[in-house]
């Protein structure tokens, strides 16, 4: 089995990674409210799952995950179609109704933190980062964008991409059925669906925590249901986020050297 830890990794062997310009993945997550079934470190599990599986293809190291994610408070509309006022002061998934809050960073330490990480990256004579993201804020997409656009400059080449892609096999969603699916093989730990009511008991989404695109004005309630998730679709995804990660990744950083060699196999 290929070695791909960072933090397992010996000097010689980063350096080996450096003279291959293999990129180093950076998995960034959260930790966040993911309903009553579902470990708060959902995202960044996500985004390290498809790290893993991304260097046993491309090569390249994992870096351990950032358990670290931003968000701001929502627009009246998007409160109004979970089923609130829409008047409310809600930050992300801090929903009133959950026990616990979310640990959301605010968005500019959350940019110095993830800049800072880039810098020392380089500084370390790495030239490829690949940022993973598992986490869906629009504000934390953008900061990520910024920083790529930021550092990518002479050899230098950095790309963002968010892992629950929209073609993934399983609607998109916040702790609903795709991301129930995902950590059931990733992570089966985190996940209890024991801890939700049984079916047909509807799943409101201002009582759970759980967000999806399924609502409409009078259907405030999940569609999209986690608790029909199994790991047989969480796999499908996985594989084919893999697949089209390495596929941005490769048309982002494929170079040819002197000898027509790629720089991935
Ligand atoms: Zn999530």
């Amino acid at each position: 089995m290929k070695k791909i830890r960072f933090e397992e990794m010996l000097p010689d062997e980063l350096l080996r990674l450096q003279k291959e310009n293999k990129p180093v993945y950076l998995p960034v997550g959260s930790m966040e409210w993911h309903s009553l079934h579902l470990g708060m470190g959902v995202d960044a599990i996500h985004a390290e799952g498809v790290a893993v599986k991304l260097a046993q293809k491309l090569g390249g190291a994992v870096f351990p995950p950032l358990y670290i994610g931003t968000e701001t408070i929502r627009t009246s509309e998007s409160l109004k179609r979970l089923g609130f006022q829409g008047n409310e002061a809600i930050r992300g998934m801090d929903f009133p109704d959950n026990s616990l809050k979310s640990c959301y960073w605010p968005p500019e330490i959350f940019e110095l933190i993830i800049s800072q990480q880039v810098e020392m990256l380089l500084d370390m004579g790495f030239h490829r980062i690949v940022i993973l993201n598992g986490h869906g804020a629009a504000v934390q997409k953008e900061i990520l964008q910024k920083i790529c656009r930021t550092y990518s400059e002479g050899e230098n080449k950095l790309l963002s991409i968010m892992v629950l892609l929209p073609d993934c096999g399983a609607p998109l969603g916040h702790a609903g059925l795709a991301e129930t699916a995902l950590t059931q093989v990733l992570r089966p730990d985190a996940v209890n669906l024991g801890m939700l009511p049984k079916k047909p008991e509807q799943l409101f989404y201002k009582n759970y925590g759980i967000a999806d695109a399924g609502g409409h004005e009078t259907e405030h309630f999940v569609h999209y249901d986690p608790r029909d998730a199994t790991a047989g679709l969480g796999r499908e995804m996985i594989l084919h986020e893999t697949e089209k990660c390495a596929g941005f990744i490769r048309a982002a950083f494929e170079v040819k050297d002197g000898k027509g060699n790629a720089d991935f196999e």
